[in-house]
């Protein structure tokens, strides 16, 4: 118990957030728990494995400091790597956090295989969207995600390609969508080193080299805005940054055919100030005092962006017509900006049912959005369809490919769906790692494994009551009048035989 206090004062210290009693146990617990189960393993890295799921529920308890969260990101990989069952952990910690632990191990079961098949990318988001209802699973999924980038280092190369690529497709724009800002620029530029290491330093010494050249000028700006806005009452913070990171940059470079100096937002100056009322007032002096670029004021306050970024952007002119990005937020907004949904949760919570409820809600309204953004009308329709599929389930095969099935379907609309074949060879099916029933229902998120046999299966009609997809139904009857006609017929020649057989000359007997 010595060794994980002192360590435990650690792991609570590297999270800015004051737990109450209840809390600070639980996390304990989880704490001792994580590392009894993954006693004995090590990452790749040498380290003890636990250092793993200690450090993602910091990356997590960093951007949304909720026990219940940071004590399932402790424990996220226990029933997946170790002896220990989801059912043990339910026992020690309840229904929620094993729930959380269980979402979060489904999709760690979901591969980006084949990034060039849109209709498998779309099985893919329709499969994170259903199985990570609950936006905290997401949140836990992208700490794990983000510490993995961190240590990529120690995987050998493929491997690496792989993840990052997978994360640059897949899990950074989700943080983007969730307006985790702090996390969807980190797993970007972890990535794209990882994916494409020459365009990342050429990138990242052109952001350097502008940056120092524009360092004088932009102090001086600061200096004069901080010294102007001073003299006309208003109370606030400044802060001068790189508002583009490498990769961020590397796509508007793209768009600009390579011209950085037509790209105005590499770096900016942040006014950040208390009230809305007092960002219009900031805008109007800055104007006051310096020609703005026309078409370069954007009002997020008024109009935030989709995944909910609120500020007002200018560009203006200094006194040696270079051109400057103004960006003018209250504090509110721009922790929001770095945290989005998380913060949006954390702070709005006054009754913690109403507020999950809530968020939840939002959740989902914002993965509809981002359904939205399809542009294509019939993927548009598809959307539309998306939005109702409470009534859809999605399982993995045993690699990670997703099938989209109706609810209610079983194991035998499973296998049809995934090869005519295997359908017409099952005999059993392993789901989620046990043994299982061909007429088994599945459930969203899990895995099966069909087990074939040689011969044919033989298909009754209760397999017609079972399935609940066309395809399978159909595949089914086939089937089923082939075999039918297969008895009829046999019979028929048995007769035959049984008549025709006595009677026959001696040479065709031998035949
Ligand atoms: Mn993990």
């Amino acid at each position: 118990m010595q060794r994980n206090s002192t360590g435990m004062k650690t792991f609570l210290s590297s999270i800015p957030h004051q737990f109450n009693k209840d809390e600070e146990r639980l996390l304990v617990r989880a704490l001792d728990f994580a590392r009894k189960a993954h006693e004995g393993q090590k990452r790749k890295s040498g380290e003890e494995f636990a250092m793993h799921p200690e450090n993602a529920a910091i990356i997590v308890g960093q951007i949304f400091p909720d026990a219940t969260t940071i004590a399932a990101t402790l424990l996220h990989d226990i029933n997946e790597d170790t002896e220990v069952s989801l059912g043990e952990i339910k026992n020690e910690f309840g229904e929620e956090i094993a729930k959380l632990v269980d979402g979060v191990t489904k999709l760690g079961k979901v591969r980006l295989r084949n990034s060039k098949d849109t209709n498998y990318i779309e099985n893919l988001r329709k499969m994170f969207i259903a199985t990570s209802e609950d936006v905290r699973v997401m949140l836990i999924k992208l700490g794990d995600r983000l510490h993995n980038m961190r240590t990529l280092e120690f995987l050998p190369e493929d491997k690496q390609v792989k993840i990052a690529t997978e994360t640059l497709e897949m899990y950074a724009p989700i943080a983007g969508r969730l307006g985790i800002g702090a996390w969807k620029d980190e797993l970007e530029d972890l990535s794209f080193e990882t994916v494409d290491a020459k365009a990342f330093k050429e990138t990242k010494k052109l952001l350097d080299e502008e940056f120092e050249r524009r360092d004088r000028s932009i102090k001086d700006m600061q200096k004069e805005v901080s010294r102007i806005l001073r003299a006309e009452g208003m109370k606030f913070d400044m802060i001068t940054g790189r508002v583009k990171r490498v990769y961020s940059l590397y796509k508007k470079l793209e768009k600009y055919s390579g011209d950085i100096s037509k790209i105005y937002d590499l770096i900016a100056l942040r006014v950040i100030t208390k009230s809305t009322p007092e960002c219009y007032a900031i805008l109007g002096i800055i104007h006051k005092h310096f020609q703005p670029v026309p078409g370069r004021v954007k009002d997020f306050i008024a109009t935030p962006k989709p995944n909910g970024y609120q500020s007002l952007h200018t560009s203006v002119f200094d006194k040696d017509k270079r051109v400057f990005e103004i960006q003018i937020r209250t504090d509110l907004m721009d922790e929001e900006a770095e945290r989005g949904i998380a913060a949006h949760w954390f702070y709005a919570e006054s009754d913690k049912n109403d507020s999950l409820e809530s968020t939840r809600a939002s959740w989902m309204k914002e993965l509809r959005a981002w359904q939205d953004d399809v542009t294509n009308p019939e993927e548009y329709l598809e959307s539309l369809k998306i939005d109702f599929f409470r009534d859809r389930i999605f399982v993995l095969t045993p690699k990670g490919d997703v099938k989209d099935l109706p609810s209610g379907a079983s194991v035998i609309d499973f296998a049809f769906s995934v090869h005519t074949d295997l359908g017409y060879h099952m005999m059993g099916a392993k789901i989620n790692g046990k043994m299982g029933k061909i007429y088994d229902e599945l459930h969203q998120g899990d895995v099966v494994e069909i087990i074939k046999n040689k011969k044919p299966a033989t298909i009754s009609r209760d397999w017609l009551e079972v399935a609940k997809t066309s395809h399978a139904r159909n595949l089914i009857r086939r089937y089923l009048n082939e075999h039918d006609k297969g008895i009829v017929q046999r019979i028929r020649e048995l007769r035959l035989q049984d008549i025709k057989m006595p009677s026959l000359p001696k040479f065709f007997r031998k035949k």
